[in-house]
């Protein structure tokens, strides 16, 4: 079995936290894409984690965790969260961490290059974790990148870092910046240790498959943050969707057998870009999500934007995704609302429309909502639909028909076992 378990939304589905119910059934669990810039949050019965790098599966001893070739990895804060991890007791050796030799270093450089960027740009802003992402993606692709791989030997890389530096040098002056070569070999050299979970993961994959293990591919971000297909620019720099999860985890022979969308309950969007549904003058509404979902950016602290649940750009992510069922989330911070709206389609130019329009045309968008009947009962001991209060029932079955995606898992608190299964696969 390979499964692909992908972002709906605009990011923070609960992504983090299906992956580590699920993985029960996996024995490797492999990121494929984007850098420390996630958040994933895992709560079970070893504490809270909020993991940015590994993958989710790190808190199962019995699963095998990879960084594959399509990631941007920071060694400083690699080798921070493998230590914060293992001082409380998370066994994290070579045998169930393999990074990708082929993987892209994110370097101090290409953080300070977000950095300047994002101060020039003041209000204009679009929305970056300032972690480097963009400016190491964009390095890969011109091809001025340093790479798992070359810990094995830097004396080797040297020469190159030089070049490289002498080169990112020109772009940071012009912000008053610089950094020296001699820095940057110290501070790789400094996590060199890192090299020891390093090897070819595609291989490891395409033997792992061979003896029938079953694989889980587990995407940061959502469909809507994807660089193709998103809401670009105030996209990520990756590709989120999990048709590319074969290429970023270096296994393109195989197919993804299942992909699993995780739909949040509600809306979230963390940064900049348009929001259709944001709820700006429901205040009641946007502190209830907020303050009930506890909706901070788990990398990085910052207020999400909230709404309502939005049809228009969850059936976009479900075809972006090729979503063939939904894992609902968060359903249990609806409880207490009178009235629940959705947003059913966009009004543009006086016109409604039911498509996912270009960026530009998304931004002069208007939600125009439907509302559903709340409930009051706590739900987060449900363990089958019969458990819910007819209204949540009523709301589950209406974003199920609205989307067109079948809802097989439905999550209505936190902790791993906060969820029930609404129906079985076939
Ligand atoms: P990810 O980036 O998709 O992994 O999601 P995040 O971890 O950034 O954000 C999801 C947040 O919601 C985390 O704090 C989770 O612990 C929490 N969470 C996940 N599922 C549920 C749920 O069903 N109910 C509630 N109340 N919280 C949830
Ligand atoms: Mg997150």
């Amino acid at each position: 079995m390979k499964t692909a378990v992908v972002g709906i939304n605009w990011g923070d589905e609960g992504k983090g936290r299906m992956v580590d119910l699920l993985s029960s059934d996996y024995d490797v669990v492999v990121r494929y894409q984007g850098g420390n810039n996630a958040g994933h949050t895992v709560v079970n019965e070893r504490g809270k984690f909020v993991l940015n790098l590994l993958p989710s599966g790190i808190l199962r001893p019995s699963v095998v965790c990879v960084m594959g070739n399509g990631m941007v990895i920071d060694l400083e804060h690699l080798d921070g969260e493998i230590g914060r991890l293992k001082a409380v007791g998370i066994e994290i050796t070579p045998d169930n961490l393999k990074i990708s030799d082929k993987a892209v270093i994110c370097m101090p450089y290409n953080k300070l290059q977000d950095i300047v960027e994002e101060e020039r740009l003041k209000d204009k802003k679009f929305g970056s974790t300032r972690r480097g992402i963009g400016p190491i993606y964009s390095d890969k692709y011109i091809k001025k990148a340093m790479r798992m791989g070359d810990l094995k030997d830097l004396s080797k890389a040297k020469q190159r870092l030089a070049d490289i530096v002498e080169w990112k040098n020109l772009t940071l002056r012009a912000y008053n910046s610089e950094v020296s070569a001699e820095d940057m070999f110290s501070w790789l050299n400094k996590y060199s240790y890192l090299f020891q979970y390093v090897c070819d993961t595609g291989e490891y994959l395409l033997k792992a498959n061979a003896k029938g293990k079953n694989i889980m591919f587990e995407a940061q971000l959502g469909a809507l943050r994807d660089i193709d297909l998103g809401i670009y620019p105030y996209t990520s720099s990756s590709n989120t969707i999990a048709a590319y999860a074969p290429i970023g985890a270096g296994v393109p022979s195989l197919k993804v057998d299942l992909s699993i969308g995780i739909m949040k309950a509600y809306s979230t969007c963390v940064g900049e870009g348009p929001f259709v549904c944001e709820a700006l003058d429901d205040i009641a509404l946007q502190e209830h999500l907020r303050g009930v979902g506890g909706e901070y950016g788990a990398a990085t602290g910052r207020p999400r934007r909230v709404g309502a649940f939005d049809i228009v750009a969850s059936k976009y992510g479900i075809l972006a995704q090729g979503a063939d069922e939904i894992a609902l989330t968060k359903l249990d911070v609806l409880t207490g609302l009178d009235k629940i709206p959705i947003c059913v389609a966009y009004e543009l130019d006086g016109k409604r429309v039911n498509y996912f329009p270009y960026t530009d045309e998304l931004e002069r968008c208007k939600p125009i909502y439907e509302y559903m009947d709340g409930w009051k009962e706590d739900i987060s001991g449900a363990k089958s639909m019969g458990d819910l209060p007819i209204a949540a029932q009523k709301y589950v079955q209406y974003l199920e028909s609205a989307t067109g995606c079948k809802i097989t898992y439905v999550s209505v608190g936190a902790a791993r076992e906060q969820y029930f299964v609404k129906e079985e696969r076939s």
